[in-house]
């Protein structure tokens, strides 16, 4: 039993942007950003029983209007006027693993080439046809199905074509996706391609708080009574939605309407015009939805708040939201002269609130940014001067340097890890390094192995004339190499050794450069920093590189060098992540100028060769970031690489080979 749509409390942005996409699919889409336990899923979930019921042809897998029938459908051709059978609106869940087959369906490569049937078996996409397309954890989706998700999305169709055998069919379906960012970001290029985001929080209101848990108890004590109760509120919503659609067609956009539009658009500063398309639409959409024949200002300033946060974030290190002031300053400069200034609470269409509307005043959008960690302090690093030879004991967090674009760093030979972009995998998609027996069906076709496989058997098969004769046993399944995600540790030295404040700014803009590139790579980051006298896991294995970004900024330096103590940290950590996720390799970046020191008496350095030497033998892939400074080199970093099997590489190599990076990285290195 789902729980009722309109008795999830607060949520606010969220269900108004379910609702809008609900009246209006075009807008494209929402995504959900917030922590967990913030009942996304369930709200999404409960989406499905507000919306109007479908009607569709009997029998039909691709669930065809019976008065408008996809001329294409693979089930079709349906005659008009055939029968029709109604039932609910579907919500279907895509899950983070789904293969693309799943995805968009697959043909039987197998039939086609052995008995010349085009069969296809439809996927989820078919499936959310006229419906509703929910992902949960859409960050974690490889970016190629989430591209697939967004194409389909946008145009209506889903397209699968294997080895030049194709179908088409409709599939225009309102897609969600929920994440949680602390788990990874979703790389900007999809992020701008959903029409909405929301950022989802708990209510912090106490008396919020305690309906929604009084409201919790009684759905989870009568989940059939508590239903029941709600029932009267859920079928005004579904008539809601039902009367905005059918007013939609008739909503005017004016000239003036459409100028505050591109005004506000313009103040932004995004990119393209998705974003003032998509924000008419939305504008268009909430107008209808408060049962307006015309869009106002109050449907601009709502339909700018859903549309345009996330347009604007190009560095996933930027916090979100959207600056309150700049869009009341945008409203009011764009707003046509003669107009009396609204008040921007207006009551709307006069009525009472409706569900899901209510708070999208400007009162609750508070401007300042909740999410990430420290602001950046620029500059900080850089003014050191003075102080930059004062001998090395506990400090101040040094800021660091500008961060560039890192070469990439990866783990030898071919893995069998998620898809990403860092290291050599067994993948789904990437270029065709060979081909096997298949052990199930054939997905990828490897078809001059299959021609060279069949051609010995033509005589006995009894071949005649032209026309080749394949059976089975001679199909080949095509092996492809793509990318994977890593898992990225870092074991930095924040010891004193590590020199002047300018130094260790450089160190940390290099380590900063570095996890940008993981981001971008969707690998897994954590953090192992030593100093002093012992060796500290500062972040555990996490997809979120805010979050270790956040850790580099504020991580003190000076002290002591317990180099062994961190390789030991870190061994640790890897034999834990390796049970935690096996298939994950991992690349272990250390970076240090290789000295170590520790008690009077004892041989630090020893003792680092040692944990060097076993992480090798445990066959940890590893790269040593060379980080000595100044006009005499012990080249200690060197030997420590030569134990751990590692490439040894200076920070000013770490930059990919381009003039703007080299440039930058030997100014971070000078
Ligand atoms: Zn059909």
């Amino acid at each position: 039993m789902t729980y009722p749509f309109g008795a999830v409390v607060g949520m606010d942005d969220m269900r108004l942007a379910l609702l809008l996409n609900a009246v209006s699919p075009a807008i494209g889409g929402v995504l959900v950003r917030g922590e967990k336990g913030t009942a996304k899923s369930t709200t999404v979930r409960a989406l499905a029983a507000v919306l109007p019921p479908v009607t569709v042809v009997a029998g039909c897998r691709f669930a065809c209007d019976p008065a408008a029938p996809d001329p294409a459908c693979p089930d079709g051709p349906h005659d008009m006027g055939v029968p029709g059978q109604t039932r609910p609106a579907r919500l279907v869940e895509l899950p983070v693993g789904a293969s693309e087959d799943r995805v968009v369906g697959s043909l039987d490569l197998e039939r086609a080439l052995t008995e010349g049937v085009k069969a296809f078996e439809p996927g989820l996409l078919a499936a959310a046809h006229r419906g509703v397309l929910y992902v949960d954890e859409v960050n974690l989706l490889h970016d190629h199905l989430v591209d697939l998700l967004l194409d389909a999305a946008a145009l209506g169709t889903a397209y699968v074509e294997r080895e030049g055998v194709s179908v088409r069919h409709a599939a225009r379906f309102l897609l969600v996706g929920t994440m949680n960012p602390e788990e990874g970001e979703l790389r900007p290029q999809l992020l701008d391609r959903f029409g909405l985001t929301v950022e989802v929080a708990a209510p912090r209101d106490p008396a919020e708080r305690a309906e929604v848990v009084r409201r919790r108890f009684a759905h989870d004590a009568d989940p059939a009574g508590f239903a029941a109760s709600w029932a009267d509120e859920e079928a005004g919503l579904a008539r809601r939605i039902a009367d905005a659609r059918a007013r939609l067609p008739h909503v005017v956009l004016s000239d003036d309407a459409l100028r505050q539009v591109t005004a506000v658009c313009a103040a932004f500063d995004v990119d393209g015009l998705r974003a003032d398309l998509v924000t008419a639409r939305a504008a268009i959409a909430h107008a209808a939805w408060c049962g307006r024949d015309e869009v106002t200002e109050d449907d601009v300033r709502v339909a700018a708040r859903l549309a345009l946060p996330h347009r604007r974030r190009r560095d996933p290190f930027d916090t979100p939201g959207l600056d309150d002031e700049t869009l009341e300053q945008a409203l009011e400069d764009s707003r046509p002269d003669d107009d009396p200034p609204p008040p921007p609470d207006g009551p709307g269409d006069g009525g009472a609130p409706p569900p899901g509307e209510a708070g999208t005043g400007s009162d609750r959008h508070g401007s300042a940014p909740e999410t990430g960690g420290e602001p950046p302090s620029p500059g900080e690093g850089e003014t050191d001067g003075g102080q930059g030879g004062a001998p090395a004991s506990e400090r101040a967090a040094v800021a660091p340097a500008d961060p560039f674009r890192a070469r990439r760093l990866e783990v030898p030979g071919v893995g069998a890890g998620a898809a990403g972009r860092r290291s050599k995998a067994r993948a789904e998609r990437g270029r065709v390094v060979g081909s096997v027996r298949p052990s199930g069906p054939v997905t990828r076709l490897h078809l001059a192995d299959t021609v060279l496989a069949a051609a010995p058997h033509q005589v006995a098969r009894g071949r005649t004339g032209p026309g080749l004769r394949v059976a089975r046993e001679d199909l080949r399944q095509a092996t492809l190499e793509g990318r994977e995600g890593n898992l990225v540790l870092f074991v930095v030295d924040a010891s004193g050794s590590m020199g002047s404040r300018s130094r260790m700014g450089a160190v940390k803009g290099a380590v900063l450069s570095l996890l940008l590139d993981a981001y971008q790579r969707r690998d897994k980051v954590g953090l192992v920093t030593f100093r002093g006298g012992d060796a500290e896991l500062a972040l555990p294995p996490t997809w979120s590189v805010e979050a270790a970004a956040a850790r580099l900024r504020t991580l003190p330096t000076g002290g002591r060098t317990p180099l062994a103590a961190g390789l030991r940290r870190a061994a640790e950590v890897l034999r834990v992540e390796r049970v935690r996720d096996p298939q994950r390799r991992a690349l272990l970046v250390v970076v240090t100028d290789g000295r170590a020191t520790g008690a009077r008496g004892s041989d630090a350095l020893g003792a680092a060769h040692t944990a060097a030497r076993r992480l090798a033998g445990e066959g940890t892939a590893a790269v040593v970031v060379d980080c000595e400074s100044g006009p005499v080199r012990l080249g200690l970093a060197g030997v420590l690489g030569s134990h751990l099997g590692a490439q040894t590489l200076r920070l000013e190599e770490l930059a990919a080979e381009t003039l703007a990076g080299t440039v930058r990285a030997v100014r971070a290195a000078a």
